[in-house]
């Protein structure tokens, strides 16, 4: 065993393994299998040009040497991005644990308890700081939330307002930057007319429907908004603000003053600033809009015994679930990041906060003061942690740049400075020192904070906050350090067993991966500094944009998008603005098979097209008859065709060629959902099948982990014609010559992630990759033999293989009374994770094994699935009292003095033998969805009030 070679770590299959698992599947080689499952034709004739593959050592070495080309400067830049503290025990015991990165987004909530009461207590903190009804359990970014509240507002307009096409929204110009770029995308599309200007001189037409405000302004000015709410109320405007999380500690909520939505990061809740991500936004509102909101929501309900357990609620109206008629496209979103954040408020608990609060306020007073002492004008009347000091900027400058310090250079003659938790006293000192010395004055010592506020007294917030008692109960290490861990308990992760979810690729998140992301050259890096800053950054991004083009096939990638169904929407306004350069703006038909994910129809409706639906086969390919009819009838206005390949429904079609060339033949651009990417890299790409565009799910095919349900890296890679319209932003220079306007607020995504896959491409190199591809497939052909017997799969290649996924088809079943559900659920008991249930077919299961498992993990998982065929044949369908629909089993079940179920309790619980081994135990019974969502309850503190009642 060659121990320096990555692959072999990455690889699950030990090569002595071949010979059987071939047996088994009934193939000589595995050439002969690749050749069996992806068709010829599309066939890569050249291997990928790749560097050659790094050993684990010498790309921590690698990346140790590159992580010092970033100049780590003090940033008071700002701009929604702020310097904080990480508490090292949320970094070890979550950001580092493999644990609570490794988990999946919580489907089966049995045995995700855990990190379901993180996001509750993320959108605790969240509701109580903005004085909102409800919040989601995360979004994107907080300009992509702000631009969700743009559209949800749309969307709930008054039967007036739509009867009279009130259009206009108002944009301060105090809103961020990068957010008043995202909502020039986002609104054009609806058709939604953007108003930017001063909200003092908002005259309140009719015409419009909403307002956003930024709440401090963008260069840290306070303004109190109570008047310009109610004024808005009485027209029906209605209005959303995005406000500081930190601020808020000290500022009247907004919820206070009336507004509608209250959107937002957390980042500066303990998450590395990761040169622009991934952090996690937020998105809170009143509970009359629980039905419009987007992306996911945690909420309370109860268990088979009554018992309180929490779940996704309202699942569906989860948006991408509602396909065309969807107003967002959420799926991935920043689960990781939001869960750290809720646990820096559990640690320093609303005291802590208000401590942290006031002294990044009084810092910024105390920096006041001294430049005021120097003779400097400082231009905002009332603030929280920003100045806006008048100066000359080119004299500032070079000082603070030879010092290792950015400012925000907002002009020629002003500069924001932005103070946060990690500034201290000596770096204040050496703000006054850089100015003293800029102006040829004497510098003037700092001796302590000011304790004066900077603020009038009808911002100060009174109301209180946070006083639930997981908020008041874990302030010491120790304390914090086992809450984590009793969390994490109840969660089942890929530290535990394989989680074989179809279309979502739970591979291995290699540790030598991950650990860069803890480093402070990578970590402590701000968005928007000059690019020569982040020399190291820009490298890394370079190389992995063009890895990326070579694996696609493609000419340009852009890194900007932050999930996948981001890069989907970012793609369709890159194919948009390519048929408007054309004089082709009319071409607005996007079709979409039957079978594609949710969101990218979501995504199309956003982007401004219509959707057409064309059939699948009998045999679950695209029905090639009725999608020409559709194409010809569409021809004049074909903008797109979206596409999965291979499908999902596990299969290369062997007609994608023509599908593709039907489409360009119409004047349409293709694109390809990329999530099955796995099956792909090495052996075919989209550009060879003729494709035009695709989004990769990094967090899929890439090993960036699914931290629970984000963070994702989504990237779009794009043919030559595509490329001049790869997305910018306002600020720092990035994308295509006509870039459209950006996608997300950093100029390249979430970086710090980026890092994840970065070492994946370098460590495997193009032989590497090309063997994780062949031995996923071999894996699930591998299955799907095992499971031949038990389990019909669905669909199959024209050679009878799978490719990395295959269905089986649980329907059957239902003359026995078992549901796929529960299929899923006693799943559990044999300590697995279901695969992907209902999708993209309802009534069945998705499985995907991916190349990190080893053999004994797949006969496992293939044992534990025949025994569970064998209880469904003895189950009966009037008798629902079976060891299928009383699963999951718990450990007070089993322990409990009364026992009277028709099995026994070792058989509930230990079905076969090597579950004893390494039992897992689900925290609850089955949990009740429906009455969760009849009595939604989203915060921590009625928990309690619930187990009283
Ligand atoms: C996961 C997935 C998506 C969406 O990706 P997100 O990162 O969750 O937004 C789209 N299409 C398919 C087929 C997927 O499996």
């Amino acid at each position: 065993m060659k121990t320096d070679v990555f692959a072999s770590r990455h690889i699950g299959i030990r090569e002595e393994d071949h010979r059987h698992m071939l047996e088994t599947i009934e193939v000589e080689n595995l050439e002969q299998l690749i050749y069996e499952t992806i068709p010829e034709e599309i066939r890569l004739k050249k291997p990928l040009r790749l560097d050659a593959p790094m050993s684990e050592h010498g790309f921590l070495e690698h990346i140790q040497e590159l992580s010092e080309k970033n100049k780590v400067f003090k940033s008071y830049i700002g701009l929604g991005y702020h310097e904080c503290i990480t508490p090292s025990v949320i970094k070890r015991n979550i950001l580092e644990n493999p644990g609570w990165y490794t988990a999946y987004t919580p489907y089966q909530a049995e045995i995700a308890q855990g990190r379901l009461e993180a996001l509750l207590n993320f959108q605790t903190v969240v509701t109580d700081l903005t004085g909102m009804e409800l919040a989601n359990a995360s979004l994107l970014d907080e300009s992509t939330a702000a631009a969700e509240a743009m559209t949800m507002l749309f969307d709930v307009r008054s039967r007036d307002q739509k009867k009279n096409e009130v259009l206009k929204f108002f944009v301060s110009e105090e809103v961020l930057p990068q957010t008043v770029s995202l909502l020039k995308t986002r609104s054009t599309p609806l058709g939604i007319e953007l108003v930017i200007g001063d909200h003092t001189e908002f005259d309140f037409d009719t015409d419009f429907y909403g307002a956003l405000l930024q709440y401090p302004g963008k260069q840290g000015q306070l303004f109190d908004y109570a008047d310009f709410v109610s004024k808005a109320k009485e027209r029906d405007i209605k209005v959303a603000v995005a406000a500081d999380i930190l601020s808020l500690a000290l500022l009247t909520a907004p919820g206070e003053f009336g507004v509608d939505v209250v959107v937002g990061t957390t980042q500066r809740f303990g998450i590395p600033l990761g040169y622009g991500g991934p952090h996690a936004a937020f998105f809170a509102t009143k509970e009359a809009y629980k039905r419009n909101i987007p992306g996911r929501i945690i909420g309370v309900t109860r268990d088979t015994d009554g018992n309180p357990a929490l779940r996704m609620a309202l699942q569906t109206r989860e948006q991408h679930i509602k396909r065309d008629k969807a107003t967002s496209n959420i799926c991935t979103a920043q689960v990781l990041l939001a869960v750290m954040a809720g646990m820096y408020a559990v640690y320093h608990g609303p005291k802590g906060l208000k401590y942290i609060a006031e002294k990044v306020h009084a810092t910024a007073h105390t920096l006041a003061d001294h430049l005021e002492k120097l003779g400097l004008y400082q231009g905002n009347t009332s603030y929280f942690d920003t100045l806006s000091i008048k100066v000359d900027t080119q004299l500032i400058k070079p000082v603070a740049e030879a010092r290792g310090v950015n400012f925000l250079y907002v002009d020629e003659a002003t500069i924001a400075i932005s103070v946060n938790e990690a500034t201290s006293l000596k770096d204040v000192q050496q703000i006054v020192d850089i100015f003293a010395i800029a102006l040829g004055k004497e510098t003037i010592e700092v001796k302590g904070l000011t304790t004066v506020s900077a603020f009038s007294t009808s911002l100060r917030r009174t109301s209180p906050y946070m006083q639930n008692k997981v908020f008041n109960s874990y302030h010491s290490e120790t304390e914090l350090m086992r809450y984590i861990k009793k969390l994490e308990r109840k969660d089942l992760a890929l530290n535990h067993s394989m989680i074989s979810l179809g279309s979502c690729t739970m591979k291995l998140n290699a540790a030598t991966e991950m650990l860069p992301l803890s480093w402070s050259r990578w970590g402590n890096i701000h968005p928007f500094v000059p690019v020569d800053q982040a020399e190291g950054y820009q490298i890394m991004l370079r190389e992995l944009e063009k890895d990326l083009n070579e694996i696609t096939g493609f000419a340009g990638t852009s890194l900007q998008p932050n999930s996948g169904a981001q890069g989907e929407y970012a793609g369709l306004m890159t194919i948009r603005a390519y048929h408007e350069s054309r004089n082709e703006g009319h071409r607005n038909i996007c079709i979409i098979p039957a079978s594609a994910h949710g969101t990218n129809p979501a995504s199309a409706v956003m982007a401004g097209m219509q959707v057409v639906v064309t059939k699948t086969d009998e045999k679950g390919n695209i029905d090639l008859v009725d999608l020409e009819e559709k194409v010809v009838a569409h021809s004049e206005n074909l903008a797109a065709l979206m596409v999965t390949y291979p499908s999902t429904h596990g299969v290369f079609e062997s007609s994608i060629k023509k599908i593709t060339q039907l489409i360009h033949d119409h004047g349409g651009q293709v694109y390809m959902d990329g999530a099955n990417m796995n099956a792909q890299v090495g052996l075919t790409n989209p550009a060879t099948i003729g494709a035009d565009v695709c989004h990769l799910n990094l967090h899929k095919t890439f090993a960036i982990p699914h931290g629970g349900g984000g963070p994702g890296v989504g990237p779009i890679c794009v043919a030559p014609q595509l490329v001049p319209f790869l997305p910018g932003n306002p600020i720092v220079k990035t994308g295509g010559e006509k870039a459209i306007t950006a996608i997300s607020a950093a100029p390249w995504g979430s970086s710090l992630a980026c890092l994840i896959s970065y070492g994946y491409i370098k460590m495997l190199g193009e032989e590497g990759l090309r063997h994780s591809t062949e031995i996923a497939i071999l894996n699930a052909n591998y299955i799907k033999h095992r499971l031949h017997g038990s389990y019909e799969v669905l669909y199959t290649g024209e050679k009878g293989r799978a490719a990395h996924e295959m269905i089986l088809d649980c329907r059957p079943f239902k003359q026995h009374g078992i549901e796929v559900t529960d299929i899923a659920k006693r799943l559990m008991d044999y300590g697995f994770h279901a695969p992907t249930v209902s999708f993209p077919v309802a009534g069945t299961v998705m499985i995907e094994p991916t190349e990190s498992e080893n053999l004994a993990e797949l006969d496992r998982f293939c044992d534990a699935m025949i025994a569970i065929r064998g209880e469904i044949d003895a189950a009966e369908a009037d008798d629902a009292n079976n060891v299928l629909k009383n699963s999951p089993h718990t450990l007070s079940m089993v322990t409990s003095d009364s026992w009277d179920f028709p099995y026994s309790r070792e058989k509930a619980a230990f079905p076969l033998p090597y579950v004893a081994e390494n039992k897992f135990w689900p925290s609850v019974r089955r949990v009740d969805d429906a009455y969760g969502d009849r009595n939604l309850i989203c915060t921590c503190a009625p928990i309690e009030a619930y187990a009283e009642a």
